[in-house]
């Protein structure tokens, strides 16, 4: 059919040659994803039956994601989602109906504590939050509605290292979804599924990225049963994760092993610097004895990263400590965390909530990539600083 010009900039006849390789994964675009013929059209989501319908459902890009995160998690799928907090969100929406029963740690990550309270409560969820050392304890709060448990472990801020095969062991018994935000240790120091977690999720924000310049998250499973459940949810809620930050993912997954090794060791460089500190009263560090379920640390995770907390003596005020944090040039004052560049940050608000921790004296440093030796001269007029 011969076209019109303005036919042809829509339908062109002429196109690149075909058949190019490269290392980097394509990133492709798409909203809109051709169909064979007009007898296999249908609307299902589930890629593992047909990958491309839909854009929403997954594009090269997206599911090339998905399926690097899963070998690396070990799981049989993973679904890309906006960001971590959406990948939470999804997980709670899914399991949590009306009139259950929903048991989330103390040491939550925050937004993951408001979206109980100020969401799944309005649609009548009852949420309980727990003492993230209860191990096996955990038993004695299960209700006949209880429908999910959420762990994290380590904590957000506060660090507490939870007994994950103890609580999903009595969970299973019971046949009740476990769910564990595994963030910290980037789905690769911690092995959610050896250790009897249904659902593992991943702020990619953090260390799969790596680098500040993107936001997405990522929601593993083993089960079938799981999968379509998380699956159909993933489709109506619309969780589109774009493919130019899945791209940047992909990129970031490819120095992760280095990136994290780099991190373990230079962070471990830091915590030691403030376990030396006069003013310190102790380092929530995982691989340190002072930090809660450091024994469980040691037996089920592989290493460490880059993030922890230090709780000042109360005899440090807290403008002393404002002092501190805002006399630093290399640590930089803003939320997240492993990515290239060191930051730090009080949680007071936060904290205060639960009412559990000394909130004021509570603060958490992230390591990046700098030298070691001039992140601890900077922390030495922090010192300074702090004592003047
Ligand atoms: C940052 C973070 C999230 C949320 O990730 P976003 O991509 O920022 O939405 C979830 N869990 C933990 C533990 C986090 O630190």
């Amino acid at each position: 059919m011969s076209l019109d010009w303005r036919s042809k900039l829509i339908q062109p006849d002429m196109r690149a040659p075909e058949g190019f390789r490269s290392l980097a994964t394509p990133t492709y675009r798409g909203s809109t994803t051709l169909l064979r013929s007009a007898g296999d059209v249908n609307d299902h989501w589930d890629s593992k039956e047909q990958p491309y319908r839909y854009g929403l459902y997954g594009t090269p890009t997206t599911l090339e994601l998905g399926a690097r995160i899963a070998e690396l998690e070990g799981a049989s799928y993973s679904f890309i989602t906006p960001g971590g907090q959406a990948a939470i969100s999804l997980i709670s929406l899914t399991f949590a109906t009306t009139g259950s029963h929903v048991l989330i740690p103390e040491s939550v990550y925050g937004p993951n504590r408001e979206l109980a309270e100020r969401l799944l409560s309005r649609f009548g969820v009852q949420v309980e939050f727990y003492d993230p050392l209860v191990g096996a304890r955990i038993e004695q709060l299960f209700r006949p509605s209880t429908r999910l448990i959420w762990c994290e472990s380590p904590g957000s801020i506060t660090m507490e290292i939870q007994d994950i095969p103890a609580i999903t062991a009595a969970a299973r018994q019971h046949g009740i979804v476990t769910a564990l935000d595994n963030t910290y240790a980037a789905g690769v120091h911690f092995d959610a599924f050896a250790h009897g977690v249904d659902v593992s999720m991943q702020a990619l924000t953090k260390y799969i990225g790596g680098h500040s310049d993107l936001l997405l998250g990522s929601v593993s499973v083993r089960n079938q049963g799981l999968y379509e459940r998380l699956g159909d949810a993933h489709q109506l809620l619309g969780m589109n994760a774009s493919p130019d930050d899945c791209s940047l993912a992909l990129r970031g997954l490819q120095t992760l092993a280095v990136r994290l090794a780099h991190l373990e060791s230079s962070t471990l460089a830091v915590a030691r610097w403030f376990e030396a500190c006069a003013e310190i009263e102790s380092v929530l560090h995982p691989a340190f004895p002072q930090c809660p379920g450091n024994a469980l640390w040691k037996r089920d995770f592989t290493g460490s990263s880059s993030v922890f907390s230090v709780v000042f003596k109360d005899v440090v005020s807290r403008e002393a400590i404002i002092r501190f944090i805002d006399s630093l040039e290399m640590f930089r004052l803003g939320f997240s965390w492993g990515d290239v560049t060191s930051l730090i940050m009080r949680y007071e608000q936060l904290l205060n909530r639960s009412g559990r921790w000394p909130a004021e004296r509570i603060v958490r440093i992230n390591v990046g990539l700098e030298l070691v030796s001039d992140l601890l001269a900077d922390l030495e007029k922090g010192l300074a600083a702090l004592r003047a």
